[in-house]
């Protein structure tokens, strides 16, 4: 009887250890979302007292495109809108806080449309989700292996890591959702 609990704690464990994935590969459920501490935001929207946003639902509905709000496991540095006491700065994004390099996930599921450098966004990705939805991420240190414009990608699907390449003084992503070549604010696109 000893026996026969050992083996299934055993199967159990080799059944664990297969399934665990050596690189992210699965994207975040990430059910709450908070703001940073310590940092003031611009079109900062309602928080309890832990600064999680009020009644934050992480995905999207953007003209049929299911999409993340936020596709890493990080806090909210920067809101979108105009920036405050910034002379007439417009944030396109939300800038996603991690700290260090931290795994970023595919906002949804659709074609790898660039994999470039730009100028003051770093290392850069632009996945298409068809129907002119797009999402781009920025000032990354690391791509995927393999990522290239083209591939087919699936929501959570790893595609990079958090840097602070291009214009960034901290470890973060700066996240856009597009619509027709528009931004739009990707904490509250699409809200019910
Ligand atoms: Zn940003």
């Amino acid at each position: 009887m000893y026996r026969a609990a050992a083996v299934l704690v055993l199967l159990n464990f080799i059944g664990a250890c297969a399934s665990a994935p050596s690189s992210p590969s699965s994207g975040p459920a990430f059910s709450s979302l908070a703001l940073c501490s310590g940092v003031s935001i611009s079109n900062a929207p309602a928080t309890d007292g832990a600064r999680r946003i009020v009644g934050y639902d992480p995905q999207a509905t953007v003209k049929g495109a299911t999409l993340w709000r936020a596709p890493v496991e990080a806090c909210v540095s920067s809101g979108y809108g105009p920036r405050r006491g910034g002379a007439g700065s417009f944030h396109h994004g939300v800038d996603l806080y991690t700290g260090r390099p931290a795994p970023i996930f595919a906002g949804g599921d659709g074609v790898v449309a660039a994999v470039e450098s730009l100028r003051g966004y770093g290392k850069t990705v632009l996945i298409r989700h068809g129907r002119g939805v797009e999402t781009r991420y920025a000032h990354l240190s690391a791509y995927a292996p393999g990522l290239k414009r083209g591939k087919r990608i699936s929501m959570g699907e790893y595609i990079g890591r958090t840097g602070d390449t291009g214009n960034a003084t901290a470890v973060h992503l700066h996240y856009e959702i597009l619509v027709d070549g528009r931004h739009h604010n990707p904490l509250t696109v699409g809200q019910r």
